[in-house]
């Protein structure tokens, strides 16, 4: 499970950076639903809710790590913890779904439980942004995008509910978070080697670090230069530091239209936004001007994504709004 462990480690330390609070729950690293079986944590991400009591802090954590129910709990507060690193029983008969065969995603995915009561309890805001992050932190490392990120019930569709979330809307919310940090250096490596990643191949490691497959392979007494697995520290050869690759130049973001150009179409699409109830009532009824009910759901909306708080549809709110799915 040493492969497991170093990707989760990478992910908590990777939240970590973000100034996330993620907690090891004792034993983590050895907990293990399936040891006899091979575990790939990086094809799915699924997204629970836990149907706990709204007036539990922690929900069913307890109960999800002692019946090995998901590798991560989310509370109520926001608090990630990490609990186990093999493989745990919460997807049950589903599928297929992105490659992923039919009833066999547990030991080729990655879970959290989070405290909810799946009654239309709103989430948290500190709950919202660690599901977001810990979601953009696992598509990072697994290597995946945010169409990976599943919730139980598209994995499920006839037999759950969970969870109580428009999932298209997550992924948006997941997509722009990666993107935020994507700009950001990576954790470098500690000098001279290099964490095999998903989707690395020998060949391409050497030439990103000047040298060749051959080298790597006599360098790290690699037998079969076609295997190596994801988490393995592979030693560089000298102490030359890796030329890093030139960054791509961005794509400049697509724009929403200006929802002042339509009220009522931006208040519709408000109306719609799956947080709304912890944010504020419906905007009704819908008037074709912009009152202080639109200005207040687009300060509100810049608020939850971190842009300032101006209430102005500027090119950085209405490339927002755009990848939120706001179309006019
Ligand atoms: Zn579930």
């Amino acid at each position: 499970m040493a492969t497991a462990v170093d990707f989760y480690t990478r992910v908590a330390n990777r939240l970590r950076s973000w100034g996330f609070n993620v907690e090891e729950v004792p034993g983590w690293q050895s907990r293990d639903a399936e040891p006899k079986t091979a575990f790939d944590p990086t094809q799915l991400f699924v997204e629970h809710h836990d149907a706990s009591a709204a007036t539990s802090v922690d929900g069913s954590h307890a109960y999800v790590v002692r019946e090995k129910l998901s590798q991560f709990t989310i509370n109520r507060s926001g608090l990630i913890r990490l609990c186990a690193a093999g493989i745990t029983w919460h997807a049950g008969k589903g599928g297929p779904l992105h490659g992923v065969p039919l009833n066999n995603a547990n030991p080729r995915s990655t879970a959290v439980e989070v405290a909810n009561n799946g009654l239309g309890e709103p989430y948290t805001d500190a709950c919202t942004a660690s599901i977001v992050a810990l979601e953009a932190a696992w598509c990072m490392e697994a290597g995946r995008g945010v169409e990976r990120v599943v919730g139980h019930r598209e994995w499920a569709p006839t037999r759950k509910i969970d969870p109580r979330i428009d999932m298209n809307w997550r992924r948006a919310a997941v997509a722009a978070f990666v993107a935020s940090k994507s700009a950001a250096p990576a954790p470098a490596s500690a000098a001279g080697s290099y964490t095999v990643r998903a989707g690395d191949t020998l060949g391409g490691i050497a030439k990103a670090h000047g040298t060749t497959w051959q080298v790597l392979a006599q360098l790290n007494g690699l037998g079969n230069p076609n295997v190596i697995r994801v988490g393995q520290v592979l030693r560089l050869p000298g102490a030359a530091a890796p030329t890093p690759a030139p960054a791509p130049a961005p794509a400049p973001a697509a724009l929403s239209p200006d929802p002042k150009a339509n009220p009522i179409a931006f208040q519709r699409w408000y109306n719609a936004y799956p947080f709304r109830p912890a944010l504020l009532p419906v905007i009704r009824p819908l008037a074709n001007n912009w009152g202080p009910q639109s200005d207040r759901a687009l300060r509100k909306v810049q608020a939850r994504y971190g842009l300032a708080v101006d209430g102005i549809p500027g090119p950085k709110t209405r490339a927002l709004l755009h990848r939120l799915g706001y179309r006019g």
